[in-house]
């Protein structure tokens, strides 16, 4: 990924995302542009993990298949662009790896807001040098249907009263929408119109993903 010429990373304000992506849905979409208009974000970031460290055990579909998928979601959108940071990796990744990238070369001086869903901030403190991590970036930390936006404010309110002005909340229209939803779906024969942008359908359709 690179930022668009003639602009001064310094002077915006960039939303990163990862994930595995595995596929990309609506709920990811949705998110993105909510935390892009209610943070004055100039861009968001998505970033395919390579191999994720808490997903290793899982079978995860190829980077070239979930960084290809996610490229497709996001052509629309001027604000969006992914990143190969991540899949490009041979080693699992780990946040703060990838925050520092973007700190130190991939967009130097911006400021960095890291878009989360509800489930993933949970996991914040099993994360590499998380404290490290919090002094790098804001956290956009989303609802998602199973924690809706009160249940989330008083649990990290509980769990890290020291973060409380690191971590901002944001009320996502619920979408009760997953990839793993979606690969369940797609091993049923069951539609994913609609769930997914199309081209990311019609992708998983040419290359047979997820089919049992
Ligand atoms: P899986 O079911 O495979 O775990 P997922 O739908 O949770 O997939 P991930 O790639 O694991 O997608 O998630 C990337 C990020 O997007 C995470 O921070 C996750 O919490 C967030 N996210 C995923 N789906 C939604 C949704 N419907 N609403 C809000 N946030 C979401
Ligand atoms: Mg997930």
């Amino acid at each position: 990924m690179s930022l668009p010429p003639n602009c001064k990373p310094d002077q915006l304000n960039i939303g990163l995302m990862g994930g595995t992506f595995d596929p990309i849905h609506i709920g990811h979409l949705v998110t993105a542009e909510e935390a892009r208009q209610q943070f004055s974000l100039d861009y968001v970031i998505f970033i395919p993990a390579g191999l994720p460290p808490h997903k290793e055990s899982k079978q995860v579909t190829p980077a070239r298949h979930r960084y290809l998928m996610t490229t497709l979601a996001v052509m629309s959108n001027p604000s969006f662009i992914v990143s190969r940071v991540e899949v490009d990796k041979k080693e699992p990744t780990y946040t703060i790896d990838t925050i520092r990238y973007f700190e130190s070369r991939g967009a130097p001086g911006a400021n960095l807001y890291f878009i989360t869903g509800a489930d993933a901030i949970m996991e914040i403190l099993t994360w590499k040098d998380y404290s490290a991590l919090i002094g790098l970036c804001t956290f956009i930390a989303v609802s998602r249907p199973e924690y809706p936006l009160d249940r989330l404010g008083e649990i990290t309110a509980n769990l890290y009263p020291e973060l409380t002005s690191k971590i901002h909340l944001l009320e996502i229209p619920a979408l009760a929408i997953s990839s793993t939803f979606i690969r369940k779906r797609v091993a049923l024969g069951k539609t994913i119109k609609y769930l997914t942008p199309e081209p990311v359908e019609q992708y998983i359709k040419k290359h047979g993903l997820y089919k049992k």
